[in-house]
This record gives C-alpha cells, sequence and structure tokens, in this order.
C-alpha cells in the first residue's frame, strides 16, 4: 500500500475516533449486544432497531482503543438503511478483507470500510477492528451471551 493511501486511512480512523457517528444508546431498540475484546481492553455495545428486513437505526456506546472505536463507527454508517442480507454479506467481506483476501468487485462494496485493509499487517489488532462486527452478529441471532473474542 502507498505510503499516501496509509496517512490517508490513518486519518480516517482518527477522525472517526475522535468524532464518532451514532454514538449513544438508542431509546427503542429491537436488537442489542455487548461485545469486549480483552487482549486490548475494548468494549463495545450495539443498539438496532429493524423493521421488516431492513435496519432502520443504529447506535453504539463503548470505550475502546482508536481501532475499535472508529470501527464501531463505520459499522454503525455501512449498515444503516441495509437489508440483513446485505449486512451479512458486508461482514463477511470485512473478514475476509481483513484476512487479506479481497477483489476489485469486494473494494466496491467495502467503501469506507476499506481503511483497515493495513490492519492485515497487524494481526494482533484485528480484533479491535473486528468486534464491533461480531458483537453485531451476536445482536442480530439475538443471543443474549456477551461477545468475547477470546473464545
Ligand atoms: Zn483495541
Amino acid at each position: 500500500m502507498s505510503q499516501n493511501l496509509q496517512d490517508l486511512y490513518r486519518k480516517v480512523v482518527l477522525e472517526h475516533n475522535r468524532n464518532p457517528r451514532n454514538f449513544g444508546a438508542l431509546e427503542n431498540f429491537t436488537h442489542h449486544a455487548k461485545g469486549n475484546n480483552p487482549l486490548c481492553g475494548d468494549c463495545v455495545e450495539l443498539f438496532l432497531q429493524v423493521e421488516g428486513n431492513e435496519v432502520q437505526q443504529v447506535g453504539f456506546e463503548g470505550e475502546g482503543c482508536a481501532i475499535c472505536n472508529a470501527s464501531s463507527s463505520l459499522l454503525t454508517e455501512a449498515i444503516q438503511g441495509q437489508s440483513l442480507q446485505q449486512v451479512h454479506s458486508l461482514h463477511q467481506r470485512f473478514e475476509q478483507m481483513l484476512a487479506g483476501e479481497f477483489s476489485a468487485q469486494d473494494e466496491q462494496e467495502l467503501g469506507p470500510l476499506l481503511v483497515f485493509t493495513g490492519l492485515a499487517d497487524f494481526p494482533a489488532r484485528l480484533k479491535c477492528a473486528t468486534l464491533a462486527w461480531r458483537t453485531l452478529q451476536a445482536a442480530l441471532e439475538n443471543s443474549e451471551a456477551p461477545v468475547s473474542t477470546e473464545s
């Protein structure tokens, strides 16, 4: 990856960390889950309002490192207004991207989530980026068990 692109990605992550989107619990929600990543001390709590088959609203709370906060913030923007199938497919692409596997078509679907591509080189930080997505999955599966990236 070029130095310029890395700098741009770093700026986007830091900007979302400073100014997270959709931060705060929802008053009305249909799905909810909490996750934590003990390796880094990241905690995230997701609130979703799903109507029919579509994510109408999403909010998050929690405290984590810059990567975790930015990933949660970008997740909320990425899934709002999407169908559950699209959300599932996006999650799969996101995890594949972190494993270093993605095509040009995936890039288009991932959009701003591409800022985490560089993390493939920092395996210790991958869980910081995936925590929000794993928590989302738990919320949608309506699992009451807290998510831990250790398992
Ligand atoms: Zn972290």
